[in-house]
């Protein structure tokens, strides 16, 4: 795992950073300008004024020379003034514009009319002072000096300044640097924090969502990403047996265990929970891709050892890829995340990648859902009624409720197919609670009828079995119809009962204690653990029709069903076949000494009428159906 965030854009380092050192060598320039130009105007008006001095003074010493037109003097004098480099010219003029003396002598195209006071152009400052006498005016003294010396004094004192701020720059440039580095060092820290997932030592959800978009923000029309979204299969339930810190400590061993099979520049993220994320960015073709989730799944196999404890672990894959399966990230993510729900109702523990069609599903599974809501409340929902026979007597000993919903817009939808919805929606409490009351009623008003109906079994939701108080209620309704608890019988998968064993047991003995019968359906496809099958107060096993389907000829499923029923006779319990079709099934199983059977052999799902039409007939099987 590489320490540093990998899809950090522009950071608040780097952004300060550069944004300090701009401001700062701005701020720099401004200063050396503004100090020259206040230099340039402090020099310009000291030269102003000290050369104005010098004019009324040069004024003073030439009055008496003009007074008494005295040229010599008055050259003299101004001769004098020449000593000074920067003054080039200067001159004495006479009210009418005449020049009287001037030095050098060579410069004689002084203007005629000047006014009095300071004149720059260019690189001359020109000095015009009157030359007065008692009040009277008798010309003027001009002076006129070159301004190289000023302005190679600004250029000295602007050079020094630069110098200096350039020294200040440097030192503000290392102190900002300095400062960049611990701002981004705390940055990283904060990053790190904000996108690694402590518990599997992987980036996080938010990493993920960063990440992808950036891929996919940067991903060129011809280039592709891939998502994997993985769920493990089991996990709630070892978390839930073995405790957190076991489940933590698996969490991190199955990310090792990604991890491995990852190449360097893909990147495996824990969104949270169970779920687990890989992002694939290097060119691979959908075949290869497929492989690597294959891959993936096969490093489930081998069971991970925590605490001292064996446990095995499988996972679903879903797979969606960019730009083929969508263009944007939720879309991609929806997509991945449909797959894996597929690749779970597909029997868990294997991939699958997105196709359209799975868009068609959901569409369709809302639709169920939406109609499901309103189902109860319009009455949309009957029982039929499976018989059930005991093999060497043919005598009808229960009958299995089994749900029929017919919906007015979608026609009549299996259970197959809507109780999975109901499951997850939660619907499923509603449903359940129907089904049982509608039971209940059907045996009152049988037996209200003078009918004698057999036990009535009906299936229980692993939704069902986690509300509180589930033994009491069912024994309240059942009394609160007037029957007996005897009369009915539960039907549960190994699965929902695994997940709950402690409180299943003590629910289950109370409703036991009372006379009611527990079966559990669909055995074989769960945990089939003879330890639950001891700790639990069962009555039946139901053999699922998956073992029932290749009898006699598959040898194996031959074995497991006298395994079975061996099995359950060991431990007292009632065995029932389900699905029996045939004939030559029927045989087997009464060979091996199965108790009852259930199947289209000896009746479908009957409706009310025909399902009474059937205890009229006093209990016969098989020709009677
Ligand atoms: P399940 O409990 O295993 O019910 C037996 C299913 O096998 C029924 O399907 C039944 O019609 C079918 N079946 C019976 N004999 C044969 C046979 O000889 N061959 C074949 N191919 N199939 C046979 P159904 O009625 O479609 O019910 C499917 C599942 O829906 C049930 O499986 C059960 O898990 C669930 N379900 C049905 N009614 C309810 C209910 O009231 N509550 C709950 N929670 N689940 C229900
Ligand atoms: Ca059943
Ligand atoms: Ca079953």
């Amino acid at each position: 795992m590489s320490p540093t965030v990998p899809f950090q854009s522009s950071s608040i380092a780097s952004r300060l950073g550069t944004a300090s050192i701009v401001a700062a060598g701005v701020a720099l320039l401004i200063a050396v300008v503004t100090l020259t130009l206040l230099q340039y105007i402090s020099l310009r008006h000291r030269l102003v004024a000290d050369s104005r001095t010098e004019a009324r003074i040069i004024a003073d010493t030439v009055t008496s020379a003009v007074l008494f037109a005295d040229r010599k003097t008055a050259d003299e004098t101004l001769q004098t003034m020449l000593n000074s480099e920067v003054v080039s010219h200067v001159a004495v003029m006479l009210p009418g514009g005449e020049i009287f003396a001037v030095a050098p002598a060579t410069a004689r195209q002084l203007p005629a009319h000047l006014e009095p006071g300071a004149h720059f152009s260019g690189s001359t400052l020109r000095i015009v002072e009157p030359i007065t006498h008692e009040g009277v005016p008798l010309g003027h003294i001009c002076i006129e000096k070159a301004l190289a010396q000023m302005y190679s004094q600004i250029a000295i004192y602007a050079a020094s300044c630069l110098a200096v701020c350039l020294g200040a720059f440097w030192l503000i440039a290392i102190l900002i640097g300095r400062a960049k580095r611990a701002i981004s060092d705390g940055e990283m820290k904060l990053q790190r924090l904000a996108h690694f997932d402590p518990v599997a030592q992987v980036w996080n959800r938010n990493a993920f969502s960063h990440y992808l978009k950036s891929k996919l923000d940067n991903a060129t029309p011809d280039g592709w990403v891939a998502v994997l979204l993985f769920d493990l299969d089991n996990f709630k339930t070892i978390n839930d047996n073995f405790g957190h810190h076991v489940g933590d400590e698996l969490l991190r061993s199955v990310a090792v265990r990604l991890q491995a099979a990852l190449q360097d520049h893909d990147l495996l993220f824990r969104l949270g929970g169970d779920e687990f994320s890989v992002i694939l960015s290097e060119c691979r073709d959908r075949a290869s891709i497929g492989e690597l989730a294959a891959g993936m799944v096969d490093r489930f196999v081998a069971p991970f050892y925590i605490e001292g404890q064996e446990l095995f672990v499988t996972c679903s894959i879903g797979i969606s890829i960019y730009p083929d399966d969508a263009s944007d990230v939720n879309t991609i993510v929806r997509n991945a995340d449909l797959a894996m729900y597929r690749a779970k109702l597909q029997g868990k523990n294997t991939y699958r990648a997105f196709s359209p069609e799975m868009n068609e599903q959901v569409k369709r599974r809302m639709l169920i859902e939406s109609a499901l809501r309103r189902a109860l409340t319009r009455n949309e929902f009957t029982l039929h009624y499976q018989p059930q026979f005991k093999l060497e007597s043919g005598e009808l000993t229960g009958a299995e409720a089994l749900l029929r919903w017919t919906s007015p817009e979608l026609g009549t939808i299996s259970p197959v197919e809507f109780i999975p919805i109901a499951e997850e929606s939660g619907l499923i409490i509603g449903i359940g609670d129907w089904v049982l009351r509608a039971a209940c009623v059907q045996i009152a008003g049988w037996l209200e009828h003078g009918f004698h109906p057999p036990t009535i079994s009906i299936n229980l939701s692993a939704k069902q079995l986690r509300q509180p108080g589930l033994a009491k209620s069912i024994l309240d309704t059942v009394a609160q119809h007037g029957i007996l608890p005897t009369m009915l019988e539960l039907e549960l998968t190994e699965s929902m009962l695994m997940e709950n064993l402690a409180e299943t047991v003590s629910e289950f003995s109370a409703l036991q204690a009372q006379g009611m019968r527990l079966s559990i359906d669909d055995f074989g496809t769960g945990y089939s653990s003879m330890a639950y099958l001891k700790r639990l107060p069962l009555d039946k096993i139901k053999i699922d029709r998956a073992f029932i389907k290749d009898l006699p000829h598959s040898h194996n499923d031959c074995r497991i069903v006298t395994a079975m029923i061996a099995m359950s006779h060991s431990l007292g319990l009632t065995v029932v076949a389900e699905g029996v079709e045939r004939q030559d099934q029927a045989d087997f199983l009464l060979n091996e000494g199965c108790d009852t059977v259930q199947g289209y052999l000896y009746g479908r799902p009957l409706y009310r009428e025909a399902f009474e039409k059937l205890l009229k007939n006093e209990y016969r099987s098989p020709s009677i159906v």
